[in-house]
């Protein structure tokens, strides 16, 4: 960890089972303010379920999150989104049909006042509203090369484009921290490129993220601190050179994979 830096985003012995199946052991580790920290483990160590806990997607037998600064455990996703804490979901197979820029145009909250203005002041603010999301979608939308597309139906874009819709459409509600599960998984390799660039210039301005990642490449190149999760608990955290040099890493990929 570098030294006086910021925790933005935290676990606090997040306990989580599934039945008898103990899914979250105690988890607990921390998300640097300005920073990119990265997640990884083997297939079931319990990854995805601990960003779902984050972003408040699945309520947590056990634990608190704290986002900067405050105890948010109690607060449904939309509340910590309204906060600035948000999650990329995948396009599902509904949101595919539609166009690119719909996807973008669904992602904006709901207007203010809209039930409570009378008819004609309400149209003027819904119309003017709805014309300030499309300048930021377009804006978005021009900075990922994908404008061009705007009007194309989302499930025609190749698997990097997607995933770029993906965090276009979290970054519609102007976050201060987005986590990303697996932002570089079927994506060709100049597209991960892109996508690593575009984090980091996010995060050149201000922007904190949590990804969770397979491409040891992506998270190389981006992450640090890196917290290393295996069979439900933190194995160890540290930068990439640490977590590389560590044999119980090594080991926890292999019995993953066994
Ligand atoms: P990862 O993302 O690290 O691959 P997950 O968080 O998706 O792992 O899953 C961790 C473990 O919890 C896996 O063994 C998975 O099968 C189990 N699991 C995840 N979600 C559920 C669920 N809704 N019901 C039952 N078991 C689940
Ligand atoms: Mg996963």
């Amino acid at each position: 960890m570098i030294p006086g830096s910021e925790t933005m985003l935290e676990a606090r012995d997040i306990r989580l089972s599934f039945g008898d199946f103990v899914a979250l052991d105690g988890v607990s580790l921390s998300f640097r303010r300005g920073g990119v920290t990265g997640i990884v483990g083997p297939n079931g160590a319990g990854k995805s379920t601990l960003f779902n806990v984050l972003g408040g997607q699945v309520r947590p037998q056990g634990g608190a999150v704290i986002y900067a600064g405050q105890d948010v455990s109690h607060l449904p996703a939309h509340r910590r989104a309204r906060r600035g804490l948000t999650r990329t979901f995948q396009i599902s197979r509904e949101l595919g049909a539609l166009t690119v820029l719909e996807n973008l145009m669904l992602a904006f909250p709901r207007q203010p006042g809209e039930a409570v203005l009378p008819i004609f002041f309400r149209k003027t603010a819904v119309r003017q509203a709805e014309e300030e999301a499309i300048e930021h979608a377009r804006a978005l939308l021009e900075r990922v090369n994908l404008w061009r597309l705007a009007d194309a139906p989302a499930k025609t874009l190749s698997g990097g484009q997607k995933k770029l819709l993906e965090l276009c459409r979290a970054l519609m509600l102007e976050p201060g921290f987005v986590l990303l599960d697996e932002p570089a998984a079927g994506v060709n390799p100049v597209l991960v490129g892109e996508i690593a660039d575009f984090i980091r210039t996010l995060q050149g301005e201000g922007m904190s993220f949590g990804i969770v990642e397979h491409n040891m490449d992506m998270i190389a190149a981006l992450c640090d601190p890196i917290h290393v999760l295996a069979e439900g608990r933190v194995l160890t955290s540290g930068t990439f050179a640490e977590i590389s040099a560590n044999a119980q890493v090594t080991d926890a990929y292999l019995g993953g994979v066994a």
